[in-house]
């Protein structure tokens, strides 16, 4: 069942998710791409969750997650901190359903995705300047006025409604060897972890986060959760830990990711500036990093292999700055190719 807690998660409920988000989440292409077939010497496939109605592929968790409230949490409304992605999948799946939603964001977070949240009809309480704190606040939420979390990764509703991305690639692409995958908190590669490894045992997955601030990989390397300094990159739906006391998505890293490429933020530059010249796709930092991994030679490729290009939602003057070749600033940190 997708709703169903407290049970060790398995393709089931990914494959009940999927009925559970027809209608809201859409099926996304899963394309040829132009460019990258001659650097990886295999075929490589862009899965665009870029043409997700909130231009980023969470609104599949944030939808199965609603799904599974009851009537009574419905009514009081309810709650989640984000990056600003997740938020946004939250405030467009709550709107549907005619649930309250707020929405808890740091300071870091971009004004483009805090104005999209506002235009979705979400609260938006914005609080300092990390995830850690976008998430205490949620918290007092929770205990204040008794609103129901939806958490942005270490949820089983939001992890198998991730995971669905994978039962569609291996839909469309069964011979598929490898998948890149975009990798912050771990509910989008735990969940396709999970759905790809029960379809296809074989298959190979590669987690790709920024050097700066990789928080599962520092995890990964300790053993256990830690907690890492968040810092401006161009990969800012990236940013954020795990979660001291994470429940689910790092046991499922650990036992399901086979590798973690990190990447300067150059080299996310270089990625997000041939995904819009070359694929001619407008894709945020955290959406570029598959690309940016092939192309910096940090991905190695025995097979046919997706891509998951997981978001769009840059602010625009950084995607034209990009585009023009002009460096970037963040936070005081100037970026180029
Ligand atoms: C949230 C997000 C990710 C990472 O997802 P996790 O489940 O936190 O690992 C990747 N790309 C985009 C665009 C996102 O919004």
């Amino acid at each position: 069942m997708a709703c169903t807690r407290g049970v060790e998660l398995h393709v089931g409920m990914v494959q009940a998710a999927r009925a559970a988000i027809a209608g809201v989440a859409v099926k996304t292409p899963l394309i040829a791409s132009r460019c990258l077939e001659g650097t990886a010497r295999q075929p490589v496939f862009l899965k665009l969750e870029t043409l997700q109605p909130i231009g980023a592929f969470k609104l599949r968790g944030a939808a199965n997650a609603l799904a599974c409230l009851d009537a009574e949490q419905r009514a009081r409304g309810v709650v989640c901190c984000s990056t600003g992605n997740h938020g946004r999948g939250v405030a467009y799946a709550a709107r549907r359903l005619g649930v309250k939603a707020t929405v808890c964001l740091s300071n870091l977070v971009p004004e483009v995705k805090v104005r999209a949240i506002e235009a979705l009809g979400a609260t938006v309480v914005r609080v300092g300047r990390s995830q850690d704190e976008a998430q205490t606040e949620a918290d007092r939420l929770v205990r204040e006025q008794g609103l129901a979390e939806v958490a942005p990764f270490d949820h089983p509703a939001v992890i198998a409604g991730q995971g669905t991305i994978a039962l569609e690639i291996l839909e469309d692409r069964p011979d598929l060897e490898t998948i890149l995958v975009p990798l912050s908190g771990g509910g989008l590669i735990g969940g396709i972890a999970l759905a790809a490894k029960a379809l296809k045992p074989s298959i190979h997955i590669i987690g790709i986060s920024m050097a700066r601030g990789a928080a599962m990989q520092a995890s990964l390397v300790a053993g256990h959760p830690v907690e890492v300094a968040e810092l401006p990159t161009l990969a800012d739906s990236l940013g954020g830990g795990i979660g001291l006391r994470n429940r689910w998505t790092f046991d499922l890293c650990r036992s399901l990711v086979d590798e973690v490429v990190l990447l300067e933020e150059a080299e996310i530059y270089r990625g997000m500036r041939m995904l819009l010249l070359e694929e001619r796709l407008v894709v945020e930092g955290a959406g570029a990093v598959g690309h940016a991994a092939i192309l910096a030679g940090k991905a190695r490729l025995d097979g046919p292999a997706a891509i998951i290009v997981s978001g769009q939602n840059a602010p625009m003057e950084q995607v034209l700055a990009i585009g023009r070749g002009e460096p970037v600033t963040l936070g005081g940190l100037e970026v180029k190719g």
